[in-house]
Protein backbone atom coordinates (compact mmCIF):
# COMPACT_ATOMS: atom_id res chain seq x y z
CA UNK A 1 0.00 0.00 0.00
CA UNK A 2 1.89 3.02 -0.96
CA UNK A 3 -1.25 5.76 -1.62
CA UNK A 4 -4.95 4.47 0.10
CA UNK A 5 -8.46 6.12 -0.77
CA UNK A 6 -10.45 5.88 2.21
CA UNK A 7 -14.86 5.71 2.12
CA UNK A 8 -16.47 6.48 5.24
CA UNK A 9 -13.21 8.27 6.21
CA UNK A 10 -15.18 10.15 8.96
CA UNK A 11 -17.06 7.43 11.05
CA UNK A 12 -15.72 5.19 14.35
CA UNK A 13 -12.91 3.39 12.48
CA UNK A 14 -12.23 6.08 9.21
CA UNK A 15 -11.41 8.22 11.79
CA UNK A 16 -8.65 6.83 13.46
CA UNK A 17 -7.68 4.51 10.93
CA UNK A 18 -6.81 7.86 9.24
CA UNK A 19 -4.74 9.03 11.50
CA UNK A 20 -2.85 5.92 11.51
CA UNK A 21 -2.18 5.48 7.85
CA UNK A 22 -1.33 9.59 7.64
CA UNK A 23 1.78 8.68 10.08
CA UNK A 24 2.74 5.37 8.72
CA UNK A 25 2.59 6.49 4.83
CA UNK A 26 2.66 10.02 5.27
CA UNK A 27 -0.12 12.91 4.71
CA UNK A 28 0.33 12.95 0.95
CA UNK A 29 -0.58 9.35 0.34
CA UNK A 30 -3.68 9.02 2.77
CA UNK A 31 -6.91 10.53 0.93
CA UNK A 32 -9.65 10.73 3.11
CA UNK A 33 -13.42 11.36 1.60
CA UNK A 34 -16.37 11.02 3.61
CA UNK A 35 -20.45 12.51 1.76
CA UNK A 36 -20.29 14.67 5.06
CA UNK A 37 -17.90 17.36 6.50
CA UNK A 38 -17.90 17.47 10.53
CA UNK A 39 -16.40 20.95 12.29
CA UNK A 40 -13.59 20.66 14.23
CA UNK A 41 -11.96 16.95 12.54
CA UNK A 42 -8.68 16.00 12.56
CA UNK A 43 -9.54 13.94 9.29
CA UNK A 44 -10.61 16.98 7.92
CA UNK A 45 -7.93 19.84 8.57
CA UNK A 46 -4.69 17.04 8.87
CA UNK A 47 -4.34 16.19 5.61
CA UNK A 48 -5.99 15.56 2.61
CA UNK A 49 -9.91 15.24 2.12
CA UNK A 50 -12.06 14.81 -0.16
CA UNK A 51 -16.14 14.95 -0.40
CA UNK A 52 -17.14 12.35 -2.21
CA UNK A 53 -20.74 10.46 -2.24
CA UNK A 54 -20.24 6.36 -2.94
CA UNK A 55 -23.03 5.93 -5.04
CA UNK A 56 -21.26 8.28 -7.42
CA UNK A 57 -18.83 6.25 -9.54
CA UNK A 58 -17.78 8.81 -11.73
CA UNK A 59 -16.39 11.26 -8.96
CA UNK A 60 -14.80 8.15 -7.34
CA UNK A 61 -12.91 7.22 -10.51
CA UNK A 62 -11.88 10.87 -10.78
CA UNK A 63 -10.49 10.79 -7.92
CA UNK A 64 -8.36 7.74 -7.61
CA UNK A 65 -6.86 8.68 -10.64
CA UNK A 66 -6.67 12.35 -9.85
CA UNK A 67 -4.28 11.29 -6.84
CA UNK A 68 -2.97 7.94 -8.64
CA UNK A 69 -3.86 5.54 -5.73
CA UNK A 70 -3.40 1.92 -5.55
CA UNK A 71 -5.52 0.78 -2.37
CA UNK A 72 -9.19 2.00 -1.45
CA UNK A 73 -10.23 0.96 2.12
CA UNK A 74 -14.14 0.75 1.98
CA UNK A 75 -15.78 2.05 5.35
CA UNK A 76 -19.14 3.74 3.48
CA UNK A 77 -21.82 1.53 4.78
CA UNK A 78 -25.17 1.68 7.10
CA UNK A 79 -24.74 -0.34 10.46
CA UNK A 80 -26.99 -3.17 12.49
CA UNK A 81 -29.01 -1.06 13.82
CA UNK A 82 -29.79 1.94 11.89
CA UNK A 83 -30.46 -0.50 8.82
CA UNK A 84 -32.94 -2.16 10.77
CA UNK A 85 -34.99 1.28 10.45
CA UNK A 86 -34.32 1.20 6.40
CA UNK A 87 -33.36 -1.69 5.04
CA UNK A 88 -33.96 -0.87 1.62
CA UNK A 89 -32.03 2.28 2.09
CA UNK A 90 -29.33 0.14 3.69
CA UNK A 91 -28.91 -2.11 0.64
CA UNK A 92 -28.95 0.28 -1.79
CA UNK A 93 -25.81 2.15 0.06
CA UNK A 94 -23.96 -1.10 1.17
CA UNK A 95 -24.50 -2.77 -1.77
CA UNK A 96 -24.31 0.06 -4.33
CA UNK A 97 -21.40 1.21 -2.59
CA UNK A 98 -19.61 -1.56 -2.99
CA UNK A 99 -20.13 -2.51 -6.72
CA UNK A 100 -18.77 1.12 -7.34
CA UNK A 101 -15.36 0.47 -5.47
CA UNK A 102 -15.33 -3.15 -6.83
CA UNK A 103 -15.76 -1.42 -10.82
CA UNK A 104 -13.08 0.98 -10.08
CA UNK A 105 -10.71 -1.38 -8.71
CA UNK A 106 -11.21 -3.35 -11.66
CA UNK A 107 -10.98 -0.32 -13.88
CA UNK A 108 -7.90 1.19 -11.90
CA UNK A 109 -6.07 -2.10 -11.02
CA UNK A 110 -6.40 -1.36 -7.19
CA UNK A 111 -6.10 -3.87 -4.46
CA UNK A 112 -9.57 -3.06 -1.86
CA UNK A 113 -10.00 -3.74 1.63
CA UNK A 114 -13.54 -3.69 2.50
CA UNK A 115 -15.05 -4.92 6.16
CA UNK A 116 -17.74 -7.93 6.93
CA UNK A 117 -19.11 -8.12 10.12
CA UNK A 118 -19.93 -10.43 12.98
CA UNK A 119 -23.73 -9.62 11.55
CA UNK A 120 -22.78 -12.27 8.32
CA UNK A 121 -23.70 -14.92 11.27
CA UNK A 122 -27.14 -15.93 12.07
CA UNK A 123 -29.34 -17.99 14.03
CA UNK A 124 -28.52 -21.03 12.45
CA UNK A 125 -24.73 -20.54 12.90
CA UNK A 126 -22.98 -22.56 15.18
CA UNK A 127 -22.83 -20.09 18.24
CA UNK A 128 -19.92 -20.53 20.03
CA UNK A 129 -16.44 -20.85 18.39
CA UNK A 130 -18.20 -19.87 14.95
CA UNK A 131 -16.16 -21.49 12.55
CA UNK A 132 -14.91 -19.48 9.17
CA UNK A 133 -16.81 -21.27 6.44
CA UNK A 134 -20.08 -22.46 8.12
CA UNK A 135 -23.68 -21.67 7.48
CA UNK A 136 -24.40 -17.58 7.14
CA UNK A 137 -28.24 -17.25 7.41
CA UNK A 138 -28.56 -13.64 9.15
CA UNK A 139 -31.82 -12.23 9.28
CA UNK A 140 -30.91 -8.60 9.27
CA UNK A 141 -30.61 -6.33 6.04
CA UNK A 142 -27.36 -5.58 7.21
CA UNK A 143 -26.29 -8.99 7.58
CA UNK A 144 -27.77 -9.94 4.32
CA UNK A 145 -25.93 -6.70 2.85
CA UNK A 146 -22.48 -8.51 4.67
CA UNK A 147 -23.12 -11.65 3.10
CA UNK A 148 -23.61 -10.73 -0.42
CA UNK A 149 -20.56 -8.56 -0.14
CA UNK A 150 -18.19 -11.06 0.81
CA UNK A 151 -19.55 -13.00 -2.46
CA UNK A 152 -19.34 -10.28 -4.50
CA UNK A 153 -15.60 -9.55 -2.99
CA UNK A 154 -14.92 -13.20 -3.75
CA UNK A 155 -16.10 -13.21 -7.16
CA UNK A 156 -13.97 -10.28 -8.26
CA UNK A 157 -11.31 -11.87 -7.16
CA UNK A 158 -11.87 -15.28 -8.77
CA UNK A 159 -13.11 -13.54 -12.23
CA UNK A 160 -11.46 -10.73 -12.58
CA UNK A 161 -8.38 -10.46 -10.30
CA UNK A 162 -9.37 -8.05 -8.18
CA UNK A 163 -6.97 -8.05 -4.79
CA UNK A 164 -9.94 -7.92 -2.79
CA UNK A 165 -9.48 -8.05 1.08
CA UNK A 166 -11.27 -7.97 4.24
CA UNK A 167 -12.56 -9.74 7.92
CA UNK A 168 -15.61 -9.87 9.92
CA UNK A 169 -14.94 -7.46 12.97
CA UNK A 170 -16.87 -7.83 15.78
CA UNK A 171 -18.31 -4.80 17.90
CA UNK A 172 -15.24 -2.54 18.04
CA UNK A 173 -14.82 -0.38 21.34
CA UNK A 174 -13.16 2.68 20.83
CA UNK A 175 -13.14 6.63 22.08
CA UNK A 176 -12.68 8.97 19.55
CA UNK A 177 -15.45 9.07 17.33
CA UNK A 178 -18.88 7.75 18.51
CA UNK A 179 -19.94 4.49 17.02
CA UNK A 180 -22.71 4.36 13.85
CA UNK A 181 -25.34 2.55 15.13
CA UNK A 182 -24.48 -0.72 15.96
CA UNK A 183 -25.99 -3.53 18.12
CA UNK A 184 -22.59 -3.38 20.07
CA UNK A 185 -22.69 -0.10 20.38
CA UNK A 186 -23.98 -0.60 24.55
CA UNK A 187 -20.35 -1.40 24.96
CA UNK A 188 -18.75 1.89 24.50
CA UNK A 189 -21.64 3.58 25.77
CA UNK A 190 -21.18 2.01 28.92
CA UNK A 191 -17.29 3.39 29.39
CA UNK A 192 -18.50 7.28 28.35
CA UNK A 193 -21.64 6.77 31.09
CA UNK A 194 -20.04 5.05 33.93
CA UNK A 195 -17.31 8.54 33.93
CA UNK A 196 -20.11 11.01 33.19
CA UNK A 197 -23.04 10.20 35.35
CA UNK A 198 -22.06 6.67 37.00
CA UNK A 199 -25.00 4.82 36.23
CA UNK A 200 -26.15 3.11 32.80
CA UNK A 201 -28.16 0.68 31.79
CA UNK A 202 -27.60 -1.80 28.93
CA UNK A 203 -30.13 -2.10 26.13
CA UNK A 204 -28.54 -5.49 25.43
CA UNK A 205 -29.65 -8.27 28.10
CA UNK A 206 -28.20 -9.91 30.70
CA UNK A 207 -26.06 -13.09 29.52
CA UNK A 208 -26.09 -12.00 25.79
CA UNK A 209 -22.14 -12.74 24.79
CA UNK A 210 -20.51 -10.98 21.68
CA UNK A 211 -17.16 -10.58 20.18
CA UNK A 212 -15.44 -7.14 21.00
CA UNK A 213 -12.23 -5.70 19.78
CA UNK A 214 -10.37 -2.66 21.03
CA UNK A 215 -9.88 -0.03 17.96
CA UNK A 216 -5.91 -0.32 18.12
CA UNK A 217 -6.46 -3.63 16.98
CA UNK A 218 -9.00 -3.25 14.41
CA UNK A 219 -6.97 -0.59 12.86
CA UNK A 220 -3.38 -3.05 12.99
CA UNK A 221 -5.58 -6.10 11.84
CA UNK A 222 -6.61 -3.80 9.13
CA UNK A 223 -3.20 -2.68 8.06
CA UNK A 224 -1.67 -6.67 8.53
CA UNK A 225 -4.19 -8.11 5.95
CA UNK A 226 -3.44 -5.28 3.45
CA UNK A 227 0.23 -6.08 3.54
CA UNK A 228 -0.15 -9.79 3.76
CA UNK A 229 1.30 -11.98 1.21
CA UNK A 230 -1.66 -12.67 -1.41
CA UNK A 231 -0.17 -16.48 -2.09
CA UNK A 232 -0.85 -17.29 1.10
CA UNK A 233 -3.93 -15.94 1.86
CA UNK A 234 -6.74 -18.90 0.95
CA UNK A 235 -9.92 -17.09 2.39
CA UNK A 236 -8.81 -13.35 1.23
CA UNK A 237 -12.01 -12.10 2.11
CA UNK A 238 -14.65 -11.65 5.35
CA UNK A 239 -11.67 -13.43 8.02
CA UNK A 240 -13.22 -14.04 11.14
CA UNK A 241 -11.27 -12.26 13.87
CA UNK A 242 -11.90 -10.82 17.47
CA UNK A 243 -9.80 -10.37 20.27
CA UNK A 244 -12.42 -11.14 23.46
CA UNK A 245 -16.55 -11.94 23.79
CA UNK A 246 -18.08 -11.14 26.82
CA UNK A 247 -21.42 -10.42 28.04
CA UNK A 248 -22.76 -6.92 29.81
CA UNK A 249 -22.08 -8.02 33.27
CA UNK A 250 -18.67 -9.06 32.58
CA UNK A 251 -17.63 -5.48 31.22
CA UNK A 252 -19.38 -3.83 33.74
CA UNK A 253 -17.67 -5.41 36.47
CA UNK A 254 -14.57 -4.65 34.86
CA UNK A 255 -15.23 -1.30 35.12
CA UNK A 256 -16.84 -1.57 38.51
CA UNK A 257 -13.47 -2.68 39.46
CA UNK A 258 -12.11 1.07 38.73
CA UNK A 259 -15.17 3.13 39.59
CA UNK A 260 -16.63 0.66 42.29
CA UNK A 261 -19.83 3.23 42.93
CA UNK A 262 -20.77 2.46 39.40
CA UNK A 263 -24.51 1.39 39.26
CA UNK A 264 -25.57 -0.76 36.46
CA UNK A 265 -28.35 -1.84 35.43
CA UNK A 266 -30.89 -3.07 31.85
CA UNK A 267 -33.59 -1.31 29.77
CA UNK A 268 -33.38 -3.97 27.22
CA UNK A 269 -34.05 -2.33 23.59
CA UNK A 270 -36.25 -5.40 21.78
CA UNK A 271 -34.60 -4.62 18.27
CA UNK A 272 -31.45 -4.34 19.29
CA UNK A 273 -31.35 -7.47 21.30
CA UNK A 274 -33.29 -9.97 18.94
CA UNK A 275 -30.26 -8.63 16.51
CA UNK A 276 -27.68 -9.34 19.00
CA UNK A 277 -29.49 -13.18 19.66
CA UNK A 278 -29.08 -13.61 16.35
CA UNK A 279 -25.07 -13.39 16.40
CA UNK A 280 -22.32 -15.85 17.50
CA UNK A 281 -20.99 -15.44 21.07
CA UNK A 282 -17.62 -16.28 19.80
CA UNK A 283 -15.66 -16.46 16.56
CA UNK A 284 -13.14 -19.08 15.24
CA UNK A 285 -10.17 -16.57 14.15
CA UNK A 286 -7.48 -19.43 13.74
CA UNK A 287 -7.82 -18.98 9.90
CA UNK A 288 -6.86 -15.30 10.06
CA UNK A 289 -3.92 -16.63 12.74
CA UNK A 290 -2.73 -18.64 10.39
CA UNK A 291 -3.33 -17.31 6.60
CA UNK A 292 -2.01 -13.82 7.52
CA UNK A 293 -0.58 -13.73 11.47
CA UNK A 294 -3.74 -12.08 12.93
CA UNK A 295 -3.06 -11.15 16.82
CA UNK A 296 -4.33 -8.44 19.25
CA UNK A 297 -3.52 -6.94 22.11
CA UNK A 298 -6.16 -5.90 24.10
CA UNK A 299 -8.32 -8.32 26.54
CA UNK A 300 -11.05 -6.84 28.22
CA UNK A 301 -8.83 -5.59 31.40
CA UNK A 302 -5.83 -4.17 29.57
CA UNK A 303 -8.96 -2.51 27.19
CA UNK A 304 -10.85 -1.12 30.25
CA UNK A 305 -7.80 0.39 32.01
CA UNK A 306 -6.78 2.04 28.91
CA UNK A 307 -10.55 3.28 27.76
CA UNK A 308 -11.42 5.02 31.34
CA UNK A 309 -7.81 6.72 30.96
CA UNK A 310 -8.57 8.24 27.61
CA UNK A 311 -11.86 9.26 28.64
CA UNK A 312 -11.20 10.79 31.63
CA UNK A 313 -8.18 12.61 29.39
CA UNK A 314 -11.21 13.92 27.26
CA UNK A 315 -12.67 15.77 30.63
CA UNK A 316 -16.25 14.67 28.95
P1 LIG B 1 -19.73 4.58 10.85
O1 LIG B 1 -21.21 4.50 10.75
O2 LIG B 1 -19.13 5.07 12.11
O3 LIG B 1 -19.16 5.46 9.66
C1 LIG B 1 -19.62 5.34 8.34
C2 LIG B 1 -19.21 6.58 7.59
O4 LIG B 1 -19.70 6.45 6.25
C3 LIG B 1 -19.82 7.88 8.16
O5 LIG B 1 -18.80 8.82 8.41
C4 LIG B 1 -20.77 8.35 7.06
O6 LIG B 1 -20.83 9.74 6.94
C5 LIG B 1 -20.16 7.71 5.83
N1 LIG B 1 -21.13 7.56 4.74
C6 LIG B 1 -22.44 7.21 4.84
N2 LIG B 1 -23.01 7.22 3.62
C7 LIG B 1 -22.04 7.55 2.73
C8 LIG B 1 -22.01 7.71 1.32
N3 LIG B 1 -23.11 7.54 0.57
N4 LIG B 1 -20.84 8.05 0.75
C9 LIG B 1 -19.73 8.24 1.49
N5 LIG B 1 -19.70 8.12 2.84
C10 LIG B 1 -20.85 7.77 3.45
O7 LIG B 1 -19.17 3.11 10.48
P2 LIG B 1 -17.89 2.37 11.06
O8 LIG B 1 -18.23 1.83 12.40
O9 LIG B 1 -16.68 3.22 10.89
O10 LIG B 1 -17.84 1.10 10.08
C11 LIG B 1 -17.08 1.06 8.91
C12 LIG B 1 -17.22 -0.31 8.27
O11 LIG B 1 -16.84 -1.33 9.23
C13 LIG B 1 -18.63 -0.67 7.83
O12 LIG B 1 -18.58 -1.45 6.66
C14 LIG B 1 -19.16 -1.52 8.96
O13 LIG B 1 -20.16 -2.40 8.53
C15 LIG B 1 -17.91 -2.26 9.37
N6 LIG B 1 -17.98 -2.76 10.75
C16 LIG B 1 -17.96 -1.91 11.80
C17 LIG B 1 -18.06 -2.41 13.09
C18 LIG B 1 -18.04 -1.49 14.29
O14 LIG B 1 -18.20 -1.97 15.42
N7 LIG B 1 -17.81 -0.20 14.11
C19 LIG B 1 -18.17 -3.79 13.30
C20 LIG B 1 -18.22 -4.63 12.20
C21 LIG B 1 -18.10 -4.10 10.92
Amino acid sequence: MKKVLITGALGQIGSELTSKLRNEYGKDNVVATDIRVVENSEVISNGIFETLNVMDIESMGELAKRYEVDTIIHLASLLSAVGEQRPQFAWQLNMGGLTNVLEVSKELNLKLFTPSSIAAFGENSPKNLTPQDTIQRPSTMYGVTKVAGELLCDYYFNKFGVDTRGVRFPGLISYVTPPGGGTTDYAVDIYYEALKNKKYDSFIAKGTQMDMMYMPDALQAIVDLIEADGSKLIHRNAFNITAMNFEPDEIANEIKKHIPDFEFGYDVDPIRQSIAESWPNSLDSSCAVDEWGFKFDYDLNKMTVDMLNKLKAKNL
